[in-house]
């Protein structure tokens, strides 16, 4: 899997909201959290951990959902303010929004390398045993961002 030529772009449904990525995200991979399940209507949704500096909003109004997590900790989740498309999370550290990468005009390349929250994975899904996964969230994404990086050197 080869990555695009950067920038690319993505929004919401309704299209009122558009954002750039000017670089690669640091990973992309599955979280099968319970809030992911509700919020995305799926077994999973898929994070793509991006660097603030490299994620820029084009147009359009969004709102915010101020999401307490089970760690205690806040995490701000963006919405497109007219079809309610949720688009992005703002974790409470480490200078990176969390984009839903179903969100991106063109997914080809945005193969996942892992799986977070496994513990609360539907019974269905198989999990391949050769990614980077997780019980429960990834305190450390390191391995995770390891995973991406690999296949993307050339
Ligand atoms: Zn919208
Ligand atoms: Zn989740």
């Amino acid at each position: 899997m080869s990555l695009p030529q950067f920038p690319v772009e993505g929004g919401c449904q309704c299209g009122a909201v558009r954002y750039r990525l000017r670089a690669s995200p640091l990973s992309v991979y599955n979280c099968h959290c319970k809030d992911c399940q509700r919020f995305s209507g799926a077994a999973w949704s898929m994070s793509m951990v991006v660097r603030d500096g490299d994620f820029e909003l084009l147009g359009g109004k969004t709102e915010r959902y101020d999401r307490k997590a089970d760690s205690g900790n806040v995490i701000v989740m963006n919405f497109c303010a007219h079809c309610h498309n949720w688009l992005w999370n703002d974790p409470p550290v480490g200078n990176i929004k969390v984009v839903r990468a179903g969100t991106l005009d063109d997914l080809d390349w945005a193969a996942p390398v892992g799986n977070i929250w496994t513990d609360s994975k539907a019974a269905w899904v198989e999990i391949d045993p050769g990614q980077v996964n997780f019980a429960k969230g990834a305190v450390d994404r390191t391995p995770l961002f390891e995973a991406w990086t690999r296949p993307h050197q050339d």
